[in-house]
């Protein structure tokens, strides 16, 4: 269904060796991904943890299948049996991180190229959010399986626990504690947010994931990171396309204001006598998301906090408010923040007899960029699929495992459409033929990276 228009493979071109040229390589055409299994195996593993019914037919529900508990273990178990079954060995490291390893023609010990992505949904997820990028690397080594295809390299696939960080509230926690950016005994330490009495360690502990193998790219190091995901947003659709090719993350910054002003009688007290920090906190929220838009960047308030004494007829005294800015670059953040704060000191002295204002960064995480050879090599794996007219380059409104991996290895994303950009939600869903075409393109993207390492390792 998806196999390569040309089946040529040119191994050893005439061009200059570059690795970014990777296009002049092509997957083999027998291989060619089972759209089928992957569906059906898609699904029948979110019977552990299906939850949320919003249709009539079976699988019209969403899932609950929160870090770590039964029905996580039981997909966990389900997917160890999948990849020893193809030959791979397993490794779990001591975050519950699970590698599954499959070995190459050159029986060399370098660290594999890891498809990798989460098995772990929220509260009210659905069915794709991480589940399709692991479905997904299963279904392309089953494929080399049944094909006789061997990479050079070892190839594999990495399950990354707590992704979401619904039930243990970091997300990213174990790629983070992987890539050196979360201490471990403080991700360990996570609390069950329904039941302090259970830790993330103690999970692991119940179900026999706290493995021995140290969580570090020493412990565990992976040569590539390629990850297969849905893009939880309307941009693919809107635009008419079918793969995005995932060059970075934006950069993001959160910040909360504190406004402060003097509570008085909202009878007796004229406009211009008040000190009014609602009115300010107002006008300054407004205010973020014009300046957000004439950068082309996103300003956001997702909560509002007043004291809890408020009344209706009373002015508030203090208002605190968050503000989550966000751009693929940088610079453009720090304008972004910089115009506020120049347009929220001129709004605290507009009404009234104004107000004061303090304001602190709570989270800073620069913009990402994903690795210029992994990117080549789903670009070329999706310029032979559908081509440039089908695909476009963009960039991960959301974080995700490879934002951390990025930190300690070549990674970039494969994004597809999803159902009027609806993630986090029962109805999540992306086509079979979508879900396919992924997956078809993270396997051409490993091939060639995996035939461009060898080339420049002059192994072939
Ligand atoms: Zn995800």
């Amino acid at each position: 269904m998806y196999g390569p228009k040309c089946a040529t493979r040119t191994l050893r071109p005439n061009a200059t060796r570059s690795f970014s040229t990777t296009s002049r390589f092509q997957a083999p055409s027998s291989l060619s991904i089972n759209a089928g299994r992957l569906w059906e195996t898609l699904h029948k593993t979110c019977e552990w943890g299906a939850s949320h019914r919003y249709g009539e037919n079976t699988r019209d529900t969403g899932m609950a299948r929160l870090t770590l508990n039964d029905d996580d273990a039981r997909v966990r178990r389900w997917f160890a049996d999948e990849v020893q079954k193809l030959g791979c060995s397993l490794s779990v490291d001591q975050m519950g991180n699970m590698f599954a390893r499959q070995s190459g023609k050159l029986g060399s010990s370098a660290p594999m190229i890891a498809m990798g992505s989460h098995l772990d949904t929220q509260p009210r997820g659905g069915r794709y959010d991480g589940i399709l990028g692991v479905m997904a690397a299963l279904e392309v080594l089953r494929t080399m399986k049944e094909n006789n295809f061997q990479t050079m390299f070892d190839v594999g696939i990495v399950n990354w626990t707590n992704e979401e960080g619904a039930r243990f509230p970091k997300s990213m926690c174990s790629s983070g504690v992987w890539a050196g950016a979360i201490p471990i005994e403080k991700a360990w330490n996570l609390r069950d947010i329904h039941n302090p009495d259970v830790s993330l360690k103690s999970e692991l502990e119940r179900h026999g994931y706290l493995g021995d193998i140290e969580c570090s790219p020493k412990g565990y190091p992976l040569a590539a990171h390629f990850e297969l995901h849905i893009e939880q947003g309307p941009i693919l659709p809107a635009n008419e396309r079918k793969i995005g090719i995932v060059q970075g993350a934006q950069g993001y910054r959160w910040l909360t204001l504190t406004v402060q002003g003097k509570d008085a009688h909202t009878g007796t007290t004229p406009l211009e006598n008040r000190h009014d920090p609602l009115l300010a906190a107002s006008r300054m929220i407004a205010a973020s998301n014009d300046i957000a838009k004439k950068h082309g960047a996103l300003a956001s308030t997702g909560i509002i906090r007043v004291p809890s004494n408020a009344s209706t007829n009373t002015i508030a005294s203090e208002v605190a408010f968050t503000l989550d800015i966000r751009h693929p670059d940088d610079h453009v953040v720090n304008t972004v923040q910089d115009e506020c704060l120049n347009a929220f000191d001129s709004i605290a002295s507009q009404d009234g007899k104004g107000v004061s204002y303090n304001w602190t960064i709570d989270t800073d995480s620069p913009a990402v960029k994903f690795d210029k050879n992994c990117i080549a090599c789903i670009k070329a794996a999706a310029d032979h699929l559908v081509g440039p007219e089908k695909s476009m380059l963009m960039t991960s409104g959301a974080g995700h495992d490879s934002v951390y991996t990025s930190q300690q290895c070549p990674t970039a994303m494969i994004f597809i459409p999803c159902k009027d950009g609806v993630s986090h939600h029962p109805t999540e869903y992306s086509t079979p033929e979508d879900c396919a075409l992924g997956t078809q393109a993270l396997l051409e993207a490993v091939v060639h990276y995996d035939q461009s390492r060898a080339y420049e390792g002059n192994v072939i």
